[in-house]
């Protein structure tokens, strides 16, 4: 069984380089025959691997390198070889006293998660499923710690610009509608510093309790770093909650020039990161930082007598008390086995080539007149739009080439291409292709 899923794996990762970016074909078929309940009795292997093959070859491709669409993934291959080991030994890591050392192994990375971005002795990290998950667990212990069980009034702060994982974590958190406070983003489509004070002042003479603010590390939209270190200031005069969504560019930390874009990253309470998107691994990976790591397991932990002794040793959690989850995957492998495998500095090498591509990515759509180009990217993400013709159709014909998938934003109500560079399978022959692509698009 396991030679010939690896077979179809080796054939599905050499397919990705020709495979088209984006396949509907004969799809309404295909889901017919994979809409049939399971059969009374079994099926041969390859048949089904035949099936899995064809299903995977449908929709856009998120795994080949034309893919510059929303936020790419990764997917890579030690990362899930890391998820098979794990699956077959199925250990429980929800709590340390299980399997101890598997513990370490997952706490180990999430330390040197929390050392990248200089959170203190006393921080806590855990793994999720993703940034949505990470952000209802941010939102949660920074509402547990600053308003308790009383939630009226409460004010959290975000831009017109924020990811909607915020919106919808302060509804699963129980916060009333009316607690997201929306504030505008100046001409570059960061959070407006002034526009944020003026709000804060103006609900608190109402008599309503500002508790949370939240900046993005990228946005989702155009790529752009909310100012950090000003929205920190901002934070610590008001004594509100310090959130940062780094779900898209929190990683780039781990280079040089990410560090100098993301300044007053390291003085947030929580910091959501997306291993599923700046560390390459497979989709299902997401990080929580906190600072004061006590103020995640308050919001969290609820100990049951069935459950062996919890944990007393910070550096070895019972996970189970950092987050809703109790069993869960071993996924800290998925991180552990990659980085130990690679070693970090190929880490830092590729997110550094992302940055560069982005660059010269800018550089050539710029130079292309009948291009309004946003911005040079603050990170790894262009956004443009052509100065006369609809955007929908150009991106229609970018994308119907089928080797390049771009995805579109409205900013300031009008429509924006982007693409954003993330993939590792992304690189720089695919990226010239794209903009010639471009190029005859814009001339049709
Ligand atoms: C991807 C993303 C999210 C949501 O994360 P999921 O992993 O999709 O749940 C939130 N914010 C930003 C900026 C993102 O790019």
């Amino acid at each position: 069984m396991g030679g010939s899923v690896v077979d179809l794996l080796a054939q599905f990762i050499e397919d990705r380089y020709d495979a088209p970016s984006s396949d509907y074909t004969g799809l309404e078929p295909l889901l017919t025959r994979l809409a049939a309940h399971p059969p009374a009795t079994g099926t041969d292997l390859p048949a089904l691997l035949d099936l899995v093959g064809q299903a995977a070859a449908k929709g856009f491709d998120t795994a080949g390198p034309g893919f510059v669409g929303y936020i790419p993934g990764g997917g890579l291959y030690a990362s899930a070889l890391a998820d098979l080991i794990a699956g077959v030994i199925n250990r429980y890591t929800g709590l340390a006293a299980p399997a101890p050392a598997l513990v370490q192994m997952e706490a180990s990375v999430l330390r040197w998660l929390c050392d990248t971005f200089g959170m203190p002795p006393g921080s806590q990290a855990v793994l999720t499923t993703g940034g949505s998950m990470s952000t209802l667990s941010a939102v949660v212990a920074a509402r547990t710690a600053r308003l308790g069980e009383d939630f009226r009034g409460a004010c959290l702060y975000v831009s017109d610009e924020v990811h909607h994982c915020v919106a919808k974590a302060a509804q699963i958190a129980g916060l009333p509608a009316d607690a997201l406070r929306v504030v505008p983003t100046d001409e570059h489509l960061r959070l407006d510093v002034p526009a944020l004070r003026a709000a804060i002042a103006a609900d608190r003479a109402a008599g309503r309790r500002p508790f949370m603010v939240v900046a993005s590390a990228g946005t989702i939209n155009t790529g752009v770093v909310d100012p950090l270190d000003a929205v920190a200031d901002v934070a610590a005069e008001q004594d509100l909650w310090f959130h940062i969504d780094g779900a898209y560019g929190g990683l780039f930390q781990l280079t040089a020039r990410g560090r100098l874009a993301l300044g007053g990253i390291e003085r947030a309470d929580s910091i959501v990161l997306d291993p599923h998107k700046g560390l390459f691994l497979p989709y299902g990976t997401g990080c929580l930082l906190v600072r004061n790591g006590e103020l995640l397991r308050a919001a969290h932990d609820v100990h049951a007598h069935y459950l062996p002794q919890p944990s007393d040793d910070p550096g070895l959690p019972d996970f189970s008390s950092y987050g809703p989850e109790l069993t869960r995957d071993f996924r800290g492998l998925r991180l552990w086995l990659p980085l130990h495998l690679h070693g970090t500095q190929a880490f830092v090498d590729a997110l550094d080539e992302k940055l560069d591509l982005a660059r010269w990515l800018h550089a050539e759509l710029a130079a292309l007149p009948s291009l309004e180009v946003a911005d040079g990217p603050d990170l790894s993400l262009v956004a443009f739009r052509p100065r006369t013709g609809d955007a929908d159709a150009l991106l229609a014909r970018i994308n119907g080439i089928g080797r390049v998938w771009l995805s579109s934003a409205p900013v300031r109500g009008r429509t924006f291409l982007r693409m954003c560079v993330l993939s590792h399978r992304t690189r720089r022959d695919r990226l010239e292709e794209a903009v010639g692509i471009i190029k005859s698009a814009l001339d049709d």
